[in-house]
């Protein structure tokens, strides 16, 4: 098992998508298996979909066991990439513990790691057109004009969700969660991070890298 640790804007997503292609296993997401819980009738899918009508968080446990559910189909018996479990670090303990009673373990934990200044910039400076949503970023791909988009010449508006102070404040309450959870990895000796500035390929390198010595993820004879 094999789990990718990254804050919002890091790019862990991509990485995921990337790796679960190179080795040919699933990536398996929470926030997809809760969709399709939502859709299925199995009693822990009706469980969750509870929850989530009534606007509170899945339990932790019942995460955990629609994990295993999802573990148990055929294209993970080889194991599979978690992307964006875990969030917490009770919900480490409770995945380690899930596993150990399998027999087996989380064999390594990446993290694309990305400085809180960066992560700050990247999540920030979206600004859309005002007439159809074309979209553009301050220092990643600025328009010709400032505030004036490129293609239809209409003023470019920026979404609450995207304003630095709304950005900052929900970033600092993952950054701290996500601290705990890498602490987590660290001290079972599983933790492997890489620096996720760098461009998408050159990361993606360095997290084969990382797994190459470990038995499991072997990618040569
Ligand atoms: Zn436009």
């Amino acid at each position: 098992m094999l789990v990718l640790l990254g804050a919002p804007g890091a790019g862990k997503g991509t990485q995921a998508h990337v790796l679960a292609r190179h080795f040919g296993l699933p990536r398996v997401a929470t926030g997809d298996l809760f969709r399709g819980a939502a859709r299925d009738g199995s009693p822990l899918g009706l469980a969750a979909r509870g929850y989530m009508e009534r606007g509170e968080l899945v339990p932790d446990e019942i995460t955990v066991e629609m994990l295993l559910e999802r573990l148990d189909a055929p294209d993970a018996e080889r194991g599979a990439i978690l992307d964006g479990f875990p969030r917490t670090r009770a919900q480490a303990e409770a995945l380690d513990r899930a596993l150990a009673e399998r027999g087996t373990v989380v064999d390594a934990a990446l993290l694309v790691d990305v400085p809180t200044g960066e992560l700050l910039q990247r999540l920030t400076g979206r600004w859309l057109c005002g007439a159809v949503g074309h979209t553009y970023h301050e220092t990643a791909y600025p328009p010709r004009v400032p505030g004036i988009c490129d293609i239809d010449g209409s003023a470019l508006i920026q979404r609450d969700d995207d304003r630095p102070e709304i950005v900052k404040a929900r970033l600092e309450k993952q950054l701290g969660a996500l601290a705990d959870v890498v602490e987590h990895y660290r001290a079972a000796g599983v933790l492997q991070a890489v620096d996720g500035r760098r461009p998408i390929a050159s990361v993606t390198n360095d997290l084969l890298d990382a797994i190459e010595p470990i038995p499991y993820w072997r990618t040569s004879p």
